[in-house]
């Protein structure tokens, strides 16, 4: 069941609450978190295909790692998905709901999306950005919620700064409480490392394998992306051309099936 209230912070089992549940609640695939199902979905720019038939699957409160070199369509992926981009073919289901016909906004609400742009206004101060959010969003509780979650993500210093005033590694930790505010049971990230120190690292994954969210990651770090997924997936010119359970790779047998797919 996922924990939808804040939680009081303390210590790594207080990292899991804050990203919404109480800790490692059971195995991928028995999650109460909505599964992702993609069905040749397409998308053309003008003549060029970012996409081509992609099929994918994320099983409820499971974890699938996308891989792909610069130009493949991660990110054209996971912007369909957050309901961003508009697909020119197919169809996105969330929880057996097909989003991309009939957008359900309490669906949307579910989501958590962190990607290169972070989404945070400049001129307002960390706390406002998170106070706005938690408006938009609805999110019950807005101030507790907000106090725990800056102190997950270690900004609880900086919380009157104005965002324009912060280095880039410290506005990723803000868009990542962004991202976790409204508890979202299903969490896109694109690129979520970029500019992380080492300690916002290790939060991270401790957020990540919190394992009560349906995570699509999109990384190039291969390592990291397969020490957290419970899958692997390559695309490569649009297409998805490599899946795998996590559990039949090692580090060094990934990297090289990388190499061989991802040319
Ligand atoms: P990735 O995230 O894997 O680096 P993207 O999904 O960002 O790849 O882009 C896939 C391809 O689609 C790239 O060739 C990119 O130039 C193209 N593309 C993405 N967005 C647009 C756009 N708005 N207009 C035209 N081409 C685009």
């Amino acid at each position: 069941m996922v924990n939808r209230s804040a939680s009081g912070l303390a210590g790594t089992s207080a990292l899991a609450g804050a990203a919404g549940g109480a800790g490692a609640a059971g195995a991928p695939g028995t999650s109460d978190a909505p599964g992702i199902s993609v069905r040749q979905l397409t998308k053309s720019y003008g003549r060029f295909r970012a996409l081509h038939r992609v099929d994918m699957d994320v099983a409820p409160g499971s974890f699938l790692a996308l891989f792909g070199p610069n130009g493949a369509g991660k990110s054209t992926l996971l912007g369909i998905i957050a309901g961003l981009v508009r697909p020119s073919r197919g169809q996105v289901f969330l929880d057996g709901q097909e989003i991309t016909k009939d957008r359900d906004e309490d669906l949307g609400k579910r989501i958590g999306a962190l990607s290169y742009q972070t989404y945070l206004y400049d001129e307002l101060t960390v706390l406002e950005n998170l106070r706005f959010y938690g408006r938009l969003f609805g999110v019950e509780n807005r101030e507790e919620r907000i106090g725990s979650l800056l102190h997950t993500v270690g900004m609880e210093a900086r919380s009157g700064s104005p965002v324009r005033t912060l280095s880039r590694g410290m506005r990723q930790r803000v868009a990542l409480a962004r991202a976790l505010l409204h508890d979202p049971d299903i969490l896109l990230l694109d690129e979520p490392y970029s500019g992380l120190d080492q300690d916002a690292m290790v939060m991270l994954k401790t957020v990540l394998t919190a394992r009560n969210k349906t995570v699509l990651l999109v990384t190039h770090d291969l390592v990291r992306g397969l020490e957290s997924a419970d899958r692997v997936a390559i695309l490569n010119h649009g297409r998805l051309v490599f899946e795998a359970e996590t559990s039949e790779l090692s580090a060094s047998d990934f990297e090289q099936t990388y190499r061989d797919y991802a040319v």
